[in-house]
């Protein structure tokens, strides 16, 4: 990516970038092009503790309690039990399974998945999975860093899964940046499992984090990078834009809060290098009276939305009711549809779409 490109992209005002965006936004399929899709979904935290200590996580067991975040060394049986049972009962059909990141290093995770004659966490996840299998909800598990084994396991279990690529900014690593402390986010690490999640056919989510000290460079070189993993493997159904959102109790305090305008501006620049080849998604919640705009800049999704479980990483940003969600996208001639965990084309692709994952979506009416 020559930095000619770069300065193109970063030149273009926000009005050229719609129109180029309606441009492309116009190629695509026409049962597509004035849809926005979600995924009704409820989120298992399964725990939080994490090898990492990024300077924006609020998810993190180490945030003190007076912030308001909550310890789970590892949610009990009961409580798995109870959200699923929430989650059927509101006819969701993805459960996000999330993590800290290699929780088992920790002495009280390991220690709670013995008594609970759990050989390891892979096990841990899979047992949950397919439980969630014989209920008709799709699991979608993103738990950090995973070795090509570990997802090779993970996958028949998988009707999708996600690593968010976040930033490859060499800054974020130095003195005070906030992956400081973060042995997980090591560029090369990160792009290493979304490689092999390619390997492995498993359909992927990624995306950026934005606003935590990375330049408009760094994000567009990140963009680009996502495409060529995707151009190769051809396994990435949806780029996720998200912004950073200031918390109490969180060590990282950045000089200037990222704005809505710059945010708009990355999606736009996702849209041109992606055109309609993959899904442009943005937490509704994070963008909340701004969906207009960010509908004009080409988004596809708005990403899994719940109705049972709050968003753990942003918790004090509540989901949208779906119906107002609706309601946005048909002012502005679009329609809001469900959609599963696994985009449609994959669950016909080659290798992608794991039998008993096939046999729960003949099951799924939506
Ligand atoms: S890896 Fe995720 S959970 Fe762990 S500290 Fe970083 S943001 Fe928080």
């Amino acid at each position: 990516m020559s930095q000619g490109v770069i300065d193109h992209l970063k030149d273009i005002s926000l009005r050229k970038l719609k129109e180029k965006v309606a441009e492309i936004k116009s190629l695509s399929p026409q049962n597509n092009r004035f849809i926005i899709t979600y995924s009704k979904n409820f989120t298992l935290s399964l725990s939080n503790y994490c090898q990492n200590f990024c300077g924006y996580c609020f998810y993190n067991y180490r945030i003190p309690k007076d912030a308001g975040a909550e310890n789970v060394v590892l949610l009990s049986n009961e409580q798995i039990q109870e959200v699923i049972k929430k989650g059927i009962s509101y006819n969701c059909k993805e459960a996000l399974i999330m993590s800290g990141e290699r929780p088992v290093k920790f002495k009280e995770v390991k220690e709670e998945l013995e008594k609970r004659n759990c050989n390891d966490y892979i096990e841990f996840i899979t047992d949950i999975s397919n439980n969630l299998l014989k209920h008709n909800i799709l699991p979608h598990t993103n738990i950090g860093i995973l070795t090509f084994d570990e997802l090779k396991r993970l996958k028949n279990y998988n009707a999708s899964m996600g690593l968010m690529l976040e930033s490859t900014s060499p800054k974020l690593f130095k003195k005070g940046g906030v992956h400081e402390r973060s042995p997980g986010k090591i560029p090369a690490i990160r792009i290493e499992h979304i490689k092999n999640a390619g390997k492995l056919k498993i359909p992927f989510t990624t995306g950026l984090l934005i606003g935590i000290g990375e330049s408009l460079d760094d994000r567009i070189k990140d963009l680009y990078l996502i495409k060529q993993i995707h151009d190769k493997y051809g396994h990435i159904q949806e780029v996720i834009i998200q912004n950073f959102v200031d918390k109490l109790g969180i060590s990282y305090k950045p000089q200037a809060m990222i704005k809505t305008e710059e945010v708009l501006r990355v999606v736009g620049i996702a849209k041109i290098i992606f055109e309609n080849n993959i899904a442009i998604q943005v937490p509704p919640n994070l963008i909340s009276g701004y969906e207009k705009e960010f509908i004009e800049m080409g988004i596809d999704d708005f990403g899994g939305i719940s109705p049972v479980t709050l968003d753990y990483i942003n918790p004090e940003n509540l989901w949208p009711h779906i119906d107002e969600l609706k309601d946005i996208c048909d002012s502005n001639g679009y329609s809001l549809k469900e959609r599963l965990p696994i985009y449609d084309e994959f669950i016909e692709k080659n290798g992608y779409c794991p039998e008993n994952i096939k046999k729960t979506i003949d099951n799924i009416h939506y």
